[in-house]
């Protein structure tokens, strides 16, 4: 019995996780389950699972938890994060957490789990080259749950000694692939995506693009690959969820349902498979698979994160701090579809790069980014 820690345990992330726990009761137990505001969420989860330890971010939402189950350890505040993710009685944590937000609890998860699914992609964005020398130094298994660098992973199983020519990394392209991008676009268009059903933030990044420049970020980090050689290909139909092509011009891909169950079933339980009750990909009917190139002049965001990247480590904390305002501020009505490209553009070309070596250093300059970008728009 593997013991699981599911922080973001009420998002989309974590509600596939628990599912997945759920019917795999023999394997896996839910210890731990870090939610946010969602409190009617987590009290019907606590009593599905049991768990040992919660956190919840409110004082006043943790003594209602504790009055309803004296038995349970309950979390709550700033504090209460960083003890909840230093516990070291989980065998995995599934970092699933929105935003910056998860990048300190992912810091402590790598300290004290020897496996963490990751799911939060502003921790690679942010902190790509400590993250990855933590989880070395600490011999933790770094495991994506993103259908793609997932892909990849898979796809470059056994072939360690092969070197690669590039990095197929595909995109479903979001709502406007095919239609213009104006300034009048609303919440509700934005949220509108074609193939995925997830959290609000990473819906609006993936309508922008932005979210695959992200996923460049963490693949650059993850497979120790240069941004030259990691190229972003639009299949609407989203069943091919990423491919590596090989120097003698071999292409693996990897294809199947488009379930989050998947990626995130093969991180819990790598490396071996298990069972689900997802409807299996009938080839027949699939017929075509097609693939087409992005424009970056019209996804300027994706644009923007291979120029961070350029940049170094400090632009892509400054990316991913403005995004975080312009997307928190598009979603409450506050600023225009096109203002997240400009806000971001504008952020980049304040910044001049220097040198982060710590987390606390990239939380800084995330504020510092926060601030600026807020009084900006
Ligand atoms: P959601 O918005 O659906 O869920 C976020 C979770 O984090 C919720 O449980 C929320 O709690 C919790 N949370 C947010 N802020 C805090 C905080 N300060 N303290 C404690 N808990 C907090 O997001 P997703 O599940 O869609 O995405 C999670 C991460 O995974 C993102 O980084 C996303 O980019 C990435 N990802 C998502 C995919 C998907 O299919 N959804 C695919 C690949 C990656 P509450 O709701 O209770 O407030």
């Amino acid at each position: 019995m593997k013991n699981v820690a599911v922080f973001g345990s009420t998002g989309s992330i974590g509600t596939t996780t628990l599912r997945i726990i759920q019917e795999n009761p023999q394997i896996f137990y839910a210890n731990t389950l870090v939610a946010g505001k969602n409190i009617s969420k987590l009290i019907d989860q606590i009593k599905i699972f049991n768990p040992k330890h919660v956190y919840i971010i409110s004082k006043e939402n943790a003594t209602v938890l504790k009055e309803m189950f004296p038995n349970l350890d309950v979390y709550y505040g700033e504090e209460g994060m960083k003890e909840i993710s230093k516990l070291d009685d989980s065998d995995i944590a599934v970092s699933a957490l929105v935003g910056i937000a998860g990048l300190e609890p992912t810091y402590n998860m790598i300290k004290n789990t020897k496996r963490v699914a990751l799911a939060n992609k502003e921790v690679l964005v942010t902190a790509g080259e400590i993250i990855i020398n933590l989880a070395k130094k600490c011999n933790t298994q770094l495991l994506t749950v993103d259908s793609e660098h997932s892909a990849i992973m898979q796809c470059l199983n056994g072939e360690e000694n092969n070197p690669i020519d590039k990095i197929l990394l595909t995109a479903s392209g979001g709502p406007f692939f095919d239609k213009k991008i104006t300034d009048d676009i609303t919440v509700e268009q934005a949220l509108n995506h074609p193939t995925w059903n997830m959290g609000l933030k990473v819906t609006i990044d993936s309508s922008t693009m932005m979210n695959k420049g992200f996923e460049v970020i963490e693949a650059h980090w993850l497979f120790n690959t240069p941004p030259e050689k990691i190229e972003v290909v639009v299949h609407r139909q989203s069943l091919v969820h990423s491919m590596v092509q090989f120097v003698d011009g071999t292409i693996m891909a990897n294809i199947g349902p488009k379930d989050m169950q998947l990626p995130i079933a093969y991180a819990l339980n790598y490396p071996n498979r298990l069972e689900n009750n997802v409807e299996k990909l009938d080839l027949f009917k699939v017929k075509n698979l097609c693939f087409e190139k992005p424009d970056l002049n019209k996804f300027k965001c994706l644009k923007l994160a291979f120029d961070a990247i350029k940049m170094g480590n400090s632009a892509q904390v400054v990316l991913n701090a403005a995004n975080e305002v312009a997307v928190a501020e598009f979603l409450e009505g506050k600023i225009k579809y096109t203002d997240i490209a400009n806000c971001i553009e504008e952020a980049l070309q304040n910044h001049k790069p220097v040198n982060l070596n710590s987390i606390e250093e990239i939380l800084n300059l995330d504020a510092e980014v926060k601030r600026a970008s807020r009084s900006i728009l």
